[in-house]
């Protein structure tokens, strides 16, 4: 079921979908409806997949470093939330809690880049140091889910007994303190076990 929500993931080129367009895709095994029954939401479905939906997506991160350049330069003061919000784009703070983790955070990767501290890659990434997170295989993502039996590994909660339930892919070693994309350093995990955990940093 989720395999075809997969495949048709590839013909898309991992864009986001509606599961309006997927059921109209004839080769599908299974209706959007039977998918969403299993994992709460559509939404969901495709987080699983590593595809992110809709709307906060659509400024790349070179257009929100650029935007930031450009209100810092007005300003001629670093720019925080509240400055995003009215000058130059006027983008909210979330595009920027989603690379950096706050506009305060995405200034201070700015300037690291400036200072020839971080390479331009990594500032992109949201990454303060050179230990840039690369996005986790579609592939590889799969084999995880499939391997863990589609649960959390750590409290064992999954999406088909409660909708609630978001399950994400997580690396056991964390990549700021050097953990790579191996499947032996992944696993599944569900949304409140993987944010709550204290050495995410
Ligand atoms: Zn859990």
């Amino acid at each position: 079921m989720l395999s075809s929500v997969k495949e048709y993931a590839a013909r898309v080129n991992y864009k986001y979908f509606s599961s309006t367009e997927y059921d109209k895709w004839k080769a599908k095994k299974g209706h959007s409806s039977t998918i969403i029954a299993r994992f709460g939401c559509w939404k969901k479905v495709l987080l699983l997949l590593g595809i992110e939906g809709g709307r906060e997506r659509r400024y790349t991160p070179e257009q929100l470093v650029e935007n930031l350049e450009t209100v810092w330069r007005q300003l001629g003061f670093p720019p925080g939330k509240r400055q995003i919000g009215k000058y130059g784009l006027k983008i909210s703070e979330s595009p920027y809690k989603q690379i950096w983790g706050s506009v305060r955070s995405a200034c201070q990767a700015v300037a690291r880049q400036k200072e020839g501290k971080i390479s331009r890659e990594a500032l992109l990434e949201g990454s303060l140091s050179n230990n840039v997170r690369r996005p986790i295989p579609l592939k590889v993502r799969w084999e995880i889910l499939k391997r863990d039996n589609y649960r959390c590994v750590r409290c064992g909660r999954n999406p088909s007994s409660d909708h609630k339930v978001q399950l994400e892919v997580d690396h056991v070693k964390p990549v700021a303190k050097g953990g790579q994309n191996d499947i032996d350093n992944l696993h599944t995990l569900c949304w409140e076990c993987n944010h709550g955990k204290m050495d995410s940093l």
